[in-house]
C-alpha cells in the first residue's frame, strides 16, 4: 500500500499513463524520487477523465494501452491543453510511430527500454526551456486583495497577510479558478495530496483559518476593503468570488507601473 503522503503541490504533477505494471511503479517511484508528484493511470479513458480533473505540467505516455490508441490519447490531451509537455513512451521503433506521435502533439519521445535518468534528464531539459518561453505570471487584484502566487504573498492595501502555508495553497488554487466552483477534492488533491482519499476536516479548519486572517486584516487595515468573498457550496465546495465594484468593471490584473 502506498503512503498517503508527499504533499508538496508545488512539485512538478505528472500524469504517467502506463499499463504494464514493472515499467509503471519503476517509474512512479523514480520520478517521486527526484521531485515529481506522479499520478499513475493504467488506461487512456482514465488518464483523460485525471486530466480533466486536476491541473497537470507533464503527460508521459505509454502508446500501446489496453482501451485506446495512446496517439488518440496525445491528440484529445494536446487539444485541450495546449502547455502539456507530452513525452511518449513507446516500444514502437519504426520512424513512422515516431513521426505519428510528434504529429499528434507529442514534444518529445523515449524508445523503451530507457533508463530513468535519461527520462529525468530530458524532462529537465524540456521543462527549463518551456519555463523561458512561459510568460511570467502578474499578481491577480481582487478588488484592494493582490495575490502574487510565485511569490507567495497576499497583501491588503499593499500590507501582506501573514497566510499559513496551506491557507496560501488554498487561496492560490481558488484564485487560479476565480468566479469556478471548485470542489472539495480537487482542493483536498492539489493542496494535500493528488490521492487523498481520508478525512477532509483539515480543508475546513484550513478554510476557517483563511477566513479569519483576510477579515482580520481588513479590520485591521482601519479603512474600507473591498475582499474577494469566498462562498461555500454546499455538497461541492468554493468559489472564490470578485468583489463587486460600484465603480466600474472589475479589474484583472494590475498593469505595471499602475499606482
Ligand atoms: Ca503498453
Amino acid at each position: 500500500m502506498r503512503t498517503p503522503s508527499v504533499p508538496d503541490p508545488r512539485r512538478l504533477r505528472v500524469l504517467l499513463v502506463e499499463d504494464d505494471d514493472t515499467i509503471g511503479r519503476h517509474l512512479e517511484s523514480g520520478l517521486r524520487g527526484h521531485d515529481y508528484a506522479p499520478t499513475w493511470c493504467r488506461t487512456g479513458a482514465s488518464a483523460l477523465a485525471e486530466a480533466a480533473r486536476a491541473p497537470y505540467e507533464v503527460l508521459l505516455l505509454d502508446l500501446g494501452l489496453p482501451d485506446m490508441d495512446g496517439l488518440d490519447v496525445a491528440r484529445h490531451m494536446r487539444d485541450r491543453l495546449p502547455d502539456l509537455l507530452i513525452v511518449v513512451l513507446t516500444a514502437r521503433t519504426d520512424d513512422i510511430d515516431i513521426i505519428a506521435g510528434l504529429d499528434a502533439g507529442a514534444d518529445d519521445y523515449l524508445t523503451k527500454p530507457f533508463s530513468i535518468s535519461v527520462l529525468l534528464a530530458r524532462l529537465r531539459a524540456h521543462l527549463r526551456r518551456h519555463a523561458m518561453a512561459a510568460p511570467a505570471r502578474e499578481p491577480v487584484r481582487l478588488g484592494d486583495l493582490v495575490v502574487d502566487l510565485p511569490a507567495r504573498r497576499c497583501t491588503l492595501h499593499d500590507v501582506e497577510i501573514p497566510l499559513r502555508a496551506k491557507e496560501f495553497d488554498v487561496l492560490s488554487v481558488l484564485t487560479e479558478r476565480v468566479g469556478e466552483a471548485v470542489s472539495r477534492e480537487t482542493l483536498m488533491a492539489e493542496v494535500w495530496d493528488e490521492n487523498w482519499f481520508g478525512s477532509t476536516k483539515t480543508l475546513d479548519v484550513t478554510m476557517v483559518g483563511l477566513r479569519r486572517r483576510l477579515a482580520e486584516a481588513a479590520e485591521a487595515g482601519g479603512r474600507p476593503a473591498r475582499l474577494p468573498e469566498i462562498t461555500t457550496i454546499r455538497g461541492h465546495g468554493y468559489r472564490l468570488e470578485r468583489p463587486s465594484d460600484p465603480a466600474g468593471p472589475e479589474e484583472g490584473h494590475p498593469r505595471k507601473g499602475a499606482p
